[in-house]
């Protein structure tokens, strides 16, 4: 129960006998319970009552504060003005702050300020104005708050480290490919090397010239790459789709060893039209999808994987990657274009996640289907060149 230095005097003074009493109680009551810091004044400012909530909060007993100016809670520039406000308010009748929620800065018993919402309510009790001030401690919102900002910023510079991440590892996985042919044709023309002859030396003659290739292609890679993370954007060409398509499809068997090779069989519109991409990263996406099937055809009989170009409609050409392997086995959880998900003893789990970065790029949407046992499928459109 609140002692009864919460009861305002001038209240008990303006009632008689029983009606006094029992209101007493009640006051009290409210005064104990009522979960904000509530402060009651009178017109010249002075405190006349002085929650529980409120003893809690600013680190004074109903006592210490009872007949002071209100002034002695408040900091910043209220402090000055408070005076003003209630004067104004009583002559003119114009509510600046009653009834209104407005933040202002609280001094404490320690004299550290912290930021309050104060609600204030205007009464007339008998000859007396009394004016009820309901204050919400919001430091812990503000604290809140901040540390959401801190949070976003957080968020920013991690995002920026992953699609740093994501580049490193993309490029990683786009080198394997032309590295790995690289030092497989330099072992062969060495090993060639040691019985030289006539026909030995130009079978090395075409390990090194295919070496070079590859290391030309690992070079490219790698300033598309580079292009890519400087500029943050797709370098969008009018392409023709039919070239990339051949080339993407021979590429995709590079690396590929001890399994059978599906074979791929393409279905291209006759007149296909020029579509608007980045004709290197377009390569790269299919190189990635058709590899996929490939390597998810291992153990199919009668593998097939089918690559389809068809203009959808005035504003769209749709290609589409598909296989009748054994169709998608991710684990609970798992979308096919999650990054570093791969159930191959050597995947790296990043094909699918950069073809979704590149069609992203190209404001496109890649789509992954599968049906258990019947094969997977991808698509994706690429826009047009209208001009
Ligand atoms: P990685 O090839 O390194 O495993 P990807 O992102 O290319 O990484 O693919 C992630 C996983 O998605 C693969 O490991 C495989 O389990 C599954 N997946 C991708 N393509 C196919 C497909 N055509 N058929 C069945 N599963 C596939």
């Amino acid at each position: 129960m609140a002692s009864d230095s919460h009861t305002p005097p001038e209240l008990s003074d303006a009632l008689p006998g029983e009606e006094e009493a029992s209101l007493n109680t009640l006051l009290q009551s409210i005064l104990a319970s009522v979960p904000d810091a509530m402060i009651v004044i009178d017109e010249h400012g002075k405190i006349v009552a002085f929650s529980a909530a409120a003893e809690r909060l600013f680190g004074y007993t109903a006592e210490q504060v009872q007949g002071q100016n209100i002034k002695i809670l408040m900091g910043g520039d209220d402090h000055s003005y408070h005076d003003n406000y209630i004067h104004n308010y009583l002559r003119t009748g114009k509510k600046q702050i009653i009834g209104v929620g407005r933040m202002v800065e609280a001094r404490l018993a320690d004299g550290t300020t912290i930021p309050v919402e104060l609600k204030i309510g205007d009464a007339n009790f008998g000859e007396h104005h009394l004016f009820t001030g309901f204050i919400r401690d919001l430091s812990e919102q503000q604290a809140s708050e901040h540390r959401m900002g801190e949070l976003q910023v957080e968020l920013t510079n991690f995002s920026r480290l992953s699609a740093v991440g994501t580049m490193a590892s993309a490029m990683a996985h786009e080198l394997n490919q032309p590295l790995t042919a690289v030092a497989n044709y330099l072992e062969a023309a060495r090993d060639l090397l040691d019985t030289p002859d006539p026909e030995t030396i130009a079978m090395v003659q075409e390990a090194l010239a295919a070496a070079s290739i590859q290391s030309i292609r690992a070079g490219q890679i790698i300033r598309r790459l580079r292009d890519y993370v400087s500029r943050g954007e797709i370098d969008a060409r009018p392409v023709d789709l039919r070239p990339v398509i051949a080339e993407a499809i021979t590429l995709s068997k590079v690396g590929i060893e001890g399994q059978q090779l599906a074979p791929v069989v393409d279905h291209i519109d006759d007149d296909l039209p020029i579509v608007l991409a980045d004709r290197l990263q377009i390569r790269q996406v299919i190189v990635n999808l058709v590899k996929n099937a490939v390597e998810a055809l291992a153990d199919t009989p009668d593998p097939l994987i089918t690559v389809t170009v068809t203009a959808v409609d005035d504003a769209n050409v749709e290609i589409s990657v598909s296989d009748n392997g054994p169709g998608f086995d991710l684990p609970e959880g798992h979308g096919p274009f999650d990054a570093f998900y791969s159930s191959k003893p050597n995947g790296m789990g990043l094909g699918l996640s950069i073809c979704q970065t590149i069609i992203d790029a190209h404001n496109g949407e890649i789509i992954a289907e599968s049906e258990p046992g019947k094969g997977a499928t991808f698509r994706f459109r690429l826009k047009r060149d209208t001009d």
